[in-house]
């Protein structure tokens, strides 16, 4: 969701009349686009900060903006440090805030804006902002205030320009894709704005990022098993395995109805890879409640993960309970999990040995790409061809837990 703002922040400076410097050091503005999901990302902004302010040493015209959820949730613990700061909404207010040119644009929605795409064949398209979840730990409902959905004919004519551009995937993303339309009345879903984004004629693909457990339908899942465009990879983030840590972290399911989940999308969807996140050390969960989460994750063999360690975050509910884990408890949970994640992704990557799969290139170097797979998994194989942006047939010769590689085929 950053990335996609980011882009839309760049598609509003260009409207300005500004270029895209080189890098920092011959920049006149910089703007930092902020998270603060985790201390730790909270504190790369506090040193990025610093970073800026030496700078303006040999630059003193540099000026430093910062936006998104830092600006929106902390901005007093900046003030001094940046230049202007402003929410990701006022974006389309930018040229009045910079003062330096007149406000041209009477637009208020800031996903009107047309973005600079940093890719020209895989792009993100913003469907919905904002979260009413509330889950305990999280600080996105308050950064991003309520669920907003953006109107399906705006989504579709985004990716429809994006796929006659010559665009190859499309990423749909949203705090949480699955209850889109939720605010449109009864008018669309997200399996018909699936539907409908799968009925643009072209060739490519759509992979969408996050869907809930509680909003997994299964109209959604019957979907997602349909539509040909549609790639096989489900994010779907469990947080605990353990009930009671579930509830305290008001999530809205059970281990148990995520278990079902997980075998109903197995069954319905072929092939299809999941990925999931997890937060471990969230306040007052045992060693025997941790035991319940490392069995599910052996369990239900994820592809991937995002293992994060549980940060307080003021503003949310968790941030009244203490932080009673201890560092040091945290990071040897984490390490369980990702041992498992090694081993069950590496059984995955296995399956797919002298397969012949579909790869998008994402990158190219001197004699070799990388891709991704329709799984989301990634792919290296050698090539001078320069093949960056288009979907080759690789074989696959090799699996590794974080990846594949594999040879050029076609
Ligand atoms: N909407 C998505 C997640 C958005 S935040 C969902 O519901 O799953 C991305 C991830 O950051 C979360 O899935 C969670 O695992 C992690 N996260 C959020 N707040 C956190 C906190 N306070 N401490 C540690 N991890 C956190
Ligand atoms: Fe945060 Fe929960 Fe909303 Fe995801 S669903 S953004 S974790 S409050």
């Amino acid at each position: 969701m950053n990335k996609s703002d980011s882009e839309r922040i760049a598609g509003m400076l260009e409207n300005l009349g500004c270029k895209k410097a080189s890098s920092e050091c011959e920049a006149d503005l910089v703007v930092l686009n902020t998270c603060v999901v985790r201390q730790s990302a909270e504190d790369r902004v506090y040193g990025k900060l610093k970073n800026l302010e030496k700078l303006k040493k040999p630059n003193p015209k540099l000026k430093v903006a910062v936006t998104g959820c830092m600006a929106s949730l902390y901005p007093e613990k900046i003030k001094d440090k940046a230049d202007l700061i402003f929410s990701i909404e006022e974006l389309p207010k930018l040229s009045h805030l910079l003062k330096s040119i007149k406000y041209p644009n009477p637009e208020s929605d800031y996903l009107h804006i047309q973005p600079s795409y940093d890719s020209n064949f895989h792009a993100y398209v913003p469907i919905m902002t904002g979260c009413n979840n509330f889950c305990s730990y999280c600080v996105v409902p308050y950064a991003r205030g309520k669920e907003r959905s953006r109107p399906a004919e705006e989504i579709i004519k985004e990716v429809t320009d994006l796929v006659n551009r010559g665009y190859k995937a499309i990423t749909l993303v949203g705090q949480n894709v699955n209850s889109y339309g939720h605010d449109l009345g009864k008018e669309i879903n997200f399996a018909q704005l699936l539907k409908k984004a799968n009925n643009i004629s072209g060739d490519f693909w759509i992979w969408f990022i996050t869907s809930h457990p509680k909003d997994m339908s299964d109209e959604l899942i019957n979907t997602i098993a349909e539509c040909e465009k549609v790639c096989p990879y489900v994010h779907l983030p469990v947080q605990s395995g353990n009930n009671a840590i579930l509830k305290a972290m008001n999530r809205g399911y059970t281990q148990e109805h995520y278990i079902d989940l997980v075998e109903k999308i197995r069954k319905k969807i072929p092939n299809v890879a999941l990925s999931t996140d997890i937060i471990v050390g969230f306040p007052g969960e045992t060693k025997k409640q941790f035991q319940d989460t490392a069995g599910l994750f052996k369990k239900i063999k994820f592809d991937m993960a995002y293992i994060a360690q549980y940060s307080p975050r003021s503003k949310t509910q968790a941030y009244k309970l203490k932080d009673n884990v201890s560092l040091c408890e945290k990071k040897k949970r984490e390490k369980i999990l990702t041992d498992i994640l090694k081993r069950t992704a590496l059984e995955h990557n296995k399956k797919l040995v002298e397969k012949i799969v579909e790869v998008l290139v994402e990158k190219s170097k001197d004699n070799f790409e990388i891709g991704k797979t329709k799984g989301s998994k990634t792919v290296k194989f050698q090539s001078n061809k320069n093949l960056l942006g288009q979907i080759v047939k690789i074989k696959i010769t090799q699996a590794m837990a974080w990846g594949l590689e594999g040879k050029y085929v076609k």
